[in-house]
């Protein structure tokens, strides 16, 4: 593999001695559902917040985001809150209308081989401070994950982190499967930071937490999970929502884990 990638760090997002957690809704459904649930992350200790605008959904049925409204709805909490913004983008035209409202642009799984798309953000983040997570695709090798980085590099943007978000395997009892040594392996090629999304991987959310505790001795460089006030009511991924009360207890469930691997959970 020919890999030309030595990236610094994602802008102070991920650093050598964090831990870093983003966390926030699947998606961002309304002013006051956004409010309610980045109020709780911040709340509970975390810098980032997550919510989708542009949603890449299975079927063309389900609920597609609120798109702009959307983007304007994550700024304007954000702001209010003192949060930094990770967001989706599916599409390369909505790229530099994302970045107005976004430090950290998302590549879903569904577009980690969307060439075009990585290219045009690469260019489009270059001597910015933007940066951006890119997910692992749901059948895509290691070695696929780390080169479809390396489109984004290649195009001049430097701050990119890899997002292990589990893999399709014959397995049911959970939505994918995590594959944690790809976290190990993926850090052991590159020097791109990874972090691990348990929240896609697992689909349920009573593995959330286990998962989180297994990722940070995994080397990981962070996590991002689902969050939400009012789980049950949730418009997208539902069932993998960790309400408040669990996301107020993350920081200190995940502390005695990170200390052990040197890390300070931010
Ligand atoms: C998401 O983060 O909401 C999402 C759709 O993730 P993935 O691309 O990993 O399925
Ligand atoms: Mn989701």
């Amino acid at each position: 593999m020919d890999v030309k990638t030595h990236v610094k760090t994602t802008n102070g997002m991920i650093q050598p001695s964090s831990f870093r957690v983003i966390a926030g809704p699947c998606t961002v459904e309304s002013y006051d559902q956004f409010v309610a649930s980045a109020t709780a992350v911040k709340a509970a200790g975390f810098e980032y917040v997550r919510g989708g605008a542009f949603k890449p959904r299975t079927s063309p049925y389900s609920f597609q985001g609120l798109g702009e409204e959307g983007l304007k709805i994550l700024s304007e909490v954000s702001g209010e809150l003192g949060l930094k913004v990770v967001t989706e983008v599916m599409d390369p035209y909505d790229i530099e209308m994302i970045m107005e409202h976004a430090q950290i642009l998302q590549v879903g799984a569904r577009n980690m081989q969307n060439f075009s798309l990585l290219k045009r953000i690469g260019a489009a983040i270059a001597g910015t401070d933007h940066g951006v997570v890119l997910k692992r695709g749901l059948a895509a090798s290691v070695e696929e994950w780390i080169l479809a980085a390396e489109y984004i590099t290649a195009a001049g943007g430097d701050n990119v982190v890899l997002c292990e978000r589990g893999i399709r395997t014959f397995e049911t009892s959970t939505r994918f499967t995590l594959d944690l040594s790809a976290v190990i392996v993926a850090k052991r090629l590159t020097d791109l930071p990874v972090i691990v999304d348990p929240s896609h991987a697992a689909g349920r959310r009573d593995l959330v937490i286990p998962l989180s505790k297994a990722s940070v001795a995994a080397e990981a460089d962070g996590l991002m999970v689902e969050s939400h006030h009012d789980p049950q009511e949730a418009l997208c991924d539902a069932e993998q929502a960790l309400p408040v009360e669990a996301l107020m207890g993350l920081k200190d469930v995940l502390q005695p884990f990170a200390s052990a691997m040197g890390r300070e959970v931010i």
